[in-house]
């Protein structure tokens, strides 16, 4: 392998995850498909709340070497394996012969296939068959368009092909649509689930989150049964849901779900698949493909290093000029010009905006604290410019990407008074002031120090 330094040196890699959809999985661990591959557990057991003994290389290999031994004919091979949930299908599997590999132990969570696409879809459709599919879609329908949350207009029970970024949209509010119309252990259950969801997806752990988890689990097991009662399920011998159960282990040996979830490289096949094939001439496309990606790489790498150089502040630098690299946007021209306090006091329902302005205004001065005296100073001026929305960057997964997305990654927040038949929309933000907090789950816990909370934006 060439190195870093430019040497080429001999690696012996050591094959510690594997990532995979289910059927790969199955495939590779040579587990049956419908059980559990890191654990013993049997299809029909796959409801029990705790994971059956792991399953060993060495035994996986056992199983199949006696059957091969014992069998008289192909049938009764795979008959044999069967008998003990392994799969005869690959009875020579690569990792045979692989030093300190443990398959099992090896495959790791996945929070799109297993948790969106999984769990999250029983969820939603036991729960939208409990309440009404179509009550639900009208509660879906009425919902308002807010920053964040994406506003389905023909309800959610009709869609088909549902991709992941919409079951993330879905799950965001759904259980505020149920919250109040269907039974306590009904909604136990579904915010036990999103929890686990959200919690599994932490770009960091420590023993207490890891804990809140475990909790979450615990707490859908304890309320579940209320589906079989609503007659909504016979059992729960659902590979996906019996998954959760080696979740906090997995993220103990291999670190963060982030490290090895499969939707990264999915995004990747849009950028470093699809779009090299077309710009291909579709013969002998490889080469093509991989100088296209190669350019394309260098021009990011140089992109990156253009914006780092821009990002760096001036010698002398003045409160104007930082604000040229500033992460927000607005239109070069406001939405409303010159609007009078008064009537931006009214229009955008902040009572008090004329005071906080004079307020945050005073702070500059120095040697003057907040609230001294506010009152007695008058604004310099009673019209101002309005911006109805502002663009930022979310930077969610890190502003090095290998390849710069085409459709960016930003975020639009509206305040936009009623106009005509428009319905008004403010949305809300919360604002970190300080890099050092937010850690904690939600807004829990967190002085009002820290976080300003900005209703009418
Ligand atoms: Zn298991």
């Amino acid at each position: 392998m060439t190195c870093a330094d430019g040497a080429v040196r001999c690696v012996f890699p050591i094959l510690a995850s594997y990532v995979a959809d289910y059927p790969e999985q199955c495939l590779v661990t040579c587990s049956k498909s419908t059980t559990c591959l890191k654990c013993k557990c049997k299809a029909n057991d796959l409801g029990e709340k705790r994971p059956a003994q792991d399953r060993d290389p060495t035994w996986t290999l056992g199983v199949i070497g006696e059957a091969k031994a014992s069998a008289s004919s192909a049938d009764a091979y795979f008959k044999a394996c069967m008998a003990e949930e392994v799969s005869g299908g690959v009875p020579n599997p690569f990792w045979k012969d692989l030093p300190y590999t443990d398959i099992h132990m090896s495959m790791t969570p996945d929070v799109l296939h297993q948790l969106y696409q999984g769990v999250f879809k029983y969820i939603l459709d036991w729960t939208s068959t409990a309440f009404n599919k179509e009550e639900l879609d009208a509660c879906v329908r009425s919902l308002p368009p807010a920053f964040g949350v994406r506003h389905f207009k023909n309800g959610i029970s009709g869609l088909s092909q549902v991709t992941g970024s919409k079951r993330k949209d879905m799950a965001r509010i759904l259980l505020a649509c149920l919250a109040g119309k269907l039974a306590k252990p009904v909604l136990l259950t579904t915010r036990s689930i999103l929890d686990f969801i959200y919690l599994a997806q932490y770009p960091s752990h420590t023993d207490t989150t890891l804990k809140y988890m475990k909790d979450a689990l615990d707490n859908y097991l304890k309320h579940r049964d209320i589906f079989i009662q609503l007659g909504l399920r016979d059992d729960f011998n659902i590979p996906k849901f019996h998954s959760l159960l080696h979740y906090v282990v997995s993220i103990q040996r291999f670190g963060t779900t982030d490290n090895y979830t499969t939707e990264m490289f999915e995004r990747f096949h849009i950028d470093l698949a699809k779009e090299g094939w077309r710009t291909s001439n579709h013969r002998d496309e490889r080469p093509q493909m991989i100088l296209w990606l190669t350019c394309r790489e260098k021009v990011a790498m140089f992109t990156d290093y253009l914006d780092y150089m821009a990002s760096l502040p001036p010698v002398q630098s003045t409160a104007e000029e930082n604000a040229g690299n500033s992460k927000i946007q607005i239109t070069k021209n406001p939405s409303k010009a010159g609007q009078d306090l008064c009537k931006i006091e009214e229009t955008h329902y902040t009572t008090g905006f004329s005071r906080s302005l004079k307020e945050y205004l005073d702070s500059f001065i120095a040697g003057r604290s907040l609230h001294e005296n506010v009152s007695r100073h008058p604004l310099p001026f009673n019209r101002l410019e309005v911006y109805h929305s502002f663009r930022f960057d979310r930077g969610e997964l890190g502003h090095t990407e290998a390849v710069p997305s085409s459709r960016g990654n930003k975020e639009v927040v509206h305040a936009r008074p009623k106009k005509g038949k428009q319905v008004a929309r403010f949305d809300t933000v919360v604002v970190y002031v300080d890099d050092t907090v937010g850690e904690s789950t939600g807004l829990q816990g967190e002085s009002s120090s820290s976080i300003t909370l900005y209703g009418r934006f």
